[in-house]
């Protein structure tokens, strides 16, 4: 069983479906910023894992400083 998963998302910026990678081992709430792959603006994530070991996407905003 790998660590690493891949969260489904939609970029708020420009609105493509794309994947996260996402370490569950990290604890079981994060929030983290990616830069989207499409149009490298910053995204801020925010995942739980739930009892299962799955990461479930909470939310992906804009990261608004
Ligand atoms: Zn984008």
């Amino acid at each position: 069983m790998s660590l690493e998963d891949d969260v489904a998302y939609t970029c708020p910026y420009c609105g493509e479906s794309n994947y996260v990678g996402f370490d569950a081992s990290g604890g079981s709430h994060q929030r983290f910023v990616e830069d989207c792959p499409v149009c490298c603006s910053p995204i801020a994530f925010d995942v739980r894992v739930d009892e299962d070991g799955i990461p479930m996407l909470q939310s992906a905003t804009r990261e608004n400083p």
